[in-house]
């Protein structure tokens, strides 16, 4: 079964965030299993694509409006990878020093219509194609209206959500762009009296997944105003939860931290790996180490961390690290944190994949007070490096996480407030102080199982219940 994912960011070419690991990981998973899984991504001009070198596999000229523009597409000349990655390369527009900017319509739209051109005059038809988030939303009405890829209408297309937040919205002054469709069925396109290519992907996708049954159900009530869309084509909606890529985050082999351990010998991994990160950033090695790994916006509830963390530091005997960039607002406020807390308290402002694998081999507790997590991937990770999660409940937090006062083996909270993100730090700390219970804690998280076999199947049974 050949399975096409399309999407703007995979692992370890070019990584944002969590659609990165999630499409890094699950086509090598899908390959174990018997699919023939591989990406289509764009070609960016970022230290992956300057470190490796390339082949041309194809070259076309695509239409976009009045204009057309060339494109190729590249592979590895030799690629260590578990599955394929063709790379479309539209110089001048794609090939950018970064993922995303400010205005990337014309960017993404034009990697779509690439990305289809290329699959119509390839030998093999798609089993299934299978986009992620709107950079690629468009794909499943492009399928079905255009009449350029009539003859692929028949091809299922998955869209998986991987953050309903950010939608792709653009101008109808730009629907010219796409390929040419019967435009009495532009409402397809709309929502709004905007073009929304997420909205467009749920309304034409054969089905739309999300990355956890909870994020599924808070979408009927919070989409950023798709609730009604959402509800309306529940019936081809499922949330699958993401799995970890355990060779990757594996604490017995990753080469990014200080000392490997496994549950054996976790007491000892893990205190050298806290030793090490409480010497390069000034901290006490004898308080819980609390960090915090991941983007500094109100999604991760960020806003409220300078006003958190000073309660939390002035109540309880903690060290504390963070690790994220973001609202310059906020970052500039943890800056300042770094003065009253000396010591105690640190932050590193930027993106540091290094350091974050040292940081969950190091830490005690990993902090995710979330408004909103469509899945989340740190608590997983955490988890299989012996790190407490101190999370809110929602999304796929509440799927992953339960607390230890409900025979579980974290620490939640429900409110998403400064108070209520001290008030789980202090319990973290009281939890610590339990070293027998804490210790038992640790070496049981290690054995939960996230990895990706069980969320592969269940993406082959959805994949197997389209029929053409
Ligand atoms: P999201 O996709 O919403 O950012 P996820 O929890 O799904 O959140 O995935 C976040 C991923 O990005 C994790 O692999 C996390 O370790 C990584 N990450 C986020 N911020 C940073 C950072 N500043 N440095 C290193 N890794 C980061």
């Amino acid at each position: 079964m050949e399975i096409v994912h399309i999407s703007a960011e995979c692992y370890p070419v070019a990584k944002v965030g969590g659609l990165a690991d999630v499409v890094g990981a699950l086509p090598m998973y899908q390959n174990a299993i018997g699919c023939q899984s591989f990406v289509v991504m764009p070609f960016y001009d970022i230290l992956f694509t300057q470190k490796n070198t390339f082949k041309k596999v194809y070259h076309a000229t695509l239409k976009f409006g009045k204009e057309t523009i060339d494109f190729n597409v590249l592979t590895l000349k030799e690629n260590s990878l578990d599955f394929d990655i063709f790379y479309i390369d539209i110089p001048g527009l794609l090939d950018k020093n970064y993922v995303y900017s400010e205005n990337d319509t014309d960017r993404f739209l034009a990697f779509q219509i690439a990305a289809l051109d290329w699959i119509l005059q390839r030998e093999n038809t798609p089993k299934v194609i299978h986009c992620h988030d709107h950079h690629t939303a468009l794909i499943p009405f492009m399928l079905s209206q255009s009449y350029e890829y009539k003859s692929l209408r028949n091809i299922p297309t998955v869209l998986t959500i991987h953050n309903a937040q950010y939608q792709g919205w653009f101008s109808h002054e730009k629907v010219d762009l796409i390929p040419e469709f019967d435009f009495s069925n532009v409402g397809l396109l709309d929502w709004n009296q905007t073009i929304n290519p997420l909205a467009a992907g749920i309304k034409c996708a054969w089905k739309v997944t999300t990355v956890s049954p909870s994020y599924m159900n808070e979408l009927k009530l919070n989409a950023n105003g798709l609730e009604s869309l959402i509800k309306a084509e529940s019936s081809k909606c499922v949330g699958i939860l993401n799995g970890i890529d355990s060779e990757v985050w594996n604490p017995e082999k990753d080469t990014f931290i200080v000392q490997n351990f496994s549950t054996e010998t976790i007491q000892e991994g893990k205190k050298a790996n806290k030793d090490w990160l409480c010497d390069a950033f000034n901290l006490d090695p004898n308080r819980p180490l609390i960090v915090f790994i991941g983007r500094l916006v109100g999604e991760k509830g960020a806003d409220l961390f300078p006003e958190a963390f000073d309660l939390a530091l002035k109540n309880s005997d903690i060290s504390l690290l963070v690790l994220g960039s973001g609202m310059s607002d906020v970052e500039k406020e943890l800056e300042l944190l770094k003065v009253p807390f000396k010591g105690v308290y640190n932050a590193f402002i930027g993106y540091d994949e290094r350091l974050s694998h040292k940081m969950y081999a190091g830490a005690d507790f990993l902090l995710m007070p979330s408004r909103v997590e469509p899945c989340g991937l740190n608590q997983m990770y955490s988890l299989r490096y012996g790190t407490v999660p101190v999370t809110s409940k929602v999304g796929g937090l509440k799927d992953t996480v339960i607390d230890i006062n409900e025979g579980g083996f974290g620490i939640c909270h429900n409110e998403i407030t400064s108070e209520e993100i001290a008030n789980a730090i202090q319990r973290a700390a009281v939890f610590y102080k339990n070293t027998q219970e804490f210790e038992t804690n640790r070496r049981r998280i290690m054995n939960i199982d996230h990895s990706w076999d069980a969320s592969a199947e269940e993406y082959l049974n959805l994949y197997k219940s389209l029929k053409e």
